[in-house]
């Protein structure tokens, strides 16, 4: 019986893959497990780099809350975007949207490119550009929406439908949206890509990353056994939080939303604040398109504060409910400078401020970015 995403995350973790009698699952730190003479792992388990029942089970959920065939876990997001980029060959073309995670560019750039990648960090939002770079040799197309921390959408149809036409596979970096905000495999794209560390863990206490593919082939084998041979694998115990985790998603993402609408509305009538950036206000130039291919336009938010840099980190310094760090999707508001993170070659702009809306009480949230404002 097919079920909806609320049940199947309120059940998360019930009636684990190893039939044991508890509720909810167990932890299962076995590095290695028993199996006959004849050679045959008879429950299915060998050794716990390849395969373990917590990871498996986390794995299928997390299929299944994206619409996937199959899905392989890993100990970080960038361990997940790595396996992606090692599947392809030297002289391969990537083409990335320049305002993608700075781990993720940094990592093309610092590895990928030496490694004999040729990577275009191009401005997606704009179909044009993605027709215009696309060359001979271009094999994957790598993007975010909303991107991090601009907040731009980039038209997740469309880019699908041009990469599809020409045999190109696409990944989404679904991170920010959440399965239960956006899909990208239902609208076609090849495979998703998640920091679990962020809203599918929900708690800041795990670090995780899962890549989910819409078709079993051979690319996706070839996925698979990077995870296996190079081992960037969870923890069971990670695997276990993450499960727990999303057992709450549904809820905690509405009330993240709600939060988020709300600050949102608030900064934007700020006399301090230049410009908002979240696609839930209808003045932002993604609007539409997130109305299209989102259910809700997530709890993440960027704003420009008036004057420069300096008012920025000002404002920063004076928050004293929202806490001063990177990292995003926990239960509790965080907020950064961000191009302070990212350094002085990033495209962010040196006045914004990122912001990880929680948990708490709108008001108090609100009245604590008031008080920063106030010069
Ligand atoms: N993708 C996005 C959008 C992120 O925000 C991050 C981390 O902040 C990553 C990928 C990398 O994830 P991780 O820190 O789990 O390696």
């Amino acid at each position: 019986m097919s079920q909806n995403f609320n049940t199947i995350c309120a059940q998360a973790g019930h009636a684990a893959a190893t039939n044991d009698p508890d509720v909810t699952s167990s932890i299962h730190l076995s590095t290695t497990f028993h199996y006959d003479a004849t050679g045959e792992p008879p429950t299915g388990w060998l050794y716990s780099r390849e395969n373990n029942p917590n990871r498996k089970h986390v794995e299928g959920l997390l299929a299944q809350l994206e619409h996937g065939t199959d899905a392989a876990a890993f100990s970080s997001g960038s361990a997940a975007a790595h396996a992606v980029f090692l599947s392809l060959s030297p002289g391969d073309h990537v083409i990335i949207n320049n305002d993608a995670y700075a781990g993720t560019r940094l990592m093309l750039k610092d590895v990928f490119i030496p490694w004999g990648l040729e990577v275009s960090f191009v401005d997606l939002t704009d179909r044009a550009n993605l027709q215009s770079s696309i060359k001979t040799n271009t094999a994957l197309v790598w993007c975010e929406s909303p991107t991090n921390p601009q907040l731009n959408i980039i038209d997740l149809y469309a880019l699908v439908d041009s990469c599809a036409k020409r045999r190109i596979r696409t990944v989404i970096d679904n991170t920010f949206a959440t399965p239960f905000l956006q899909n990208p495999l239902l609208i076609g794209a090849d495979i998703v890509m998640h920091s679990t560390t962020k809203y599918l863990g929900g708690h800041s206490d795990l670090t995780g990353g899962a890549l989910i593919t819409k078709e079993k082939n051979e690319w996706w084998e070839k996925i698979r056994h990077i995870q296996h041979i190079c081992g960037s694998v969870p923890s069971p115990f990670d695997c276990w939080l993450l499960t727990r985790g999303i057992r709450s998603l549904a809820p905690r993402m509405k009330l993240h939303v709600e939060n988020a609408r709300a600050v949102a509305e608030f900064l934007n009538s700020n006399p301090s604040v230049e410009r908002v950036l979240y696609p839930g206000l209808s003045t932002h130039p993604g609007y539409e398109i997130a109305n299209k291919q989102m259910r809700a336009p997530g709890a993440m938010l960027s704003f420009l504060v008036k004057g420069g840099k300096d008012d920025a980190i000002r404002v920063a310094k004076s928050v004293k409910l929202f806490t001063n760090a990177t990292s995003l999707g926990g239960t509790e508001s965080l907020l950064e400078h961000r191009k302070t993170v990212e350094g002085p070659d990033s495209p962010t702009p040196d006045n914004l401020i990122r912001l990880s809306v929680g948990l708490e009480d709108a008001v108090d949230l609100i009245n604590d970015l008031a008080a920063a404002l106030k010069k």
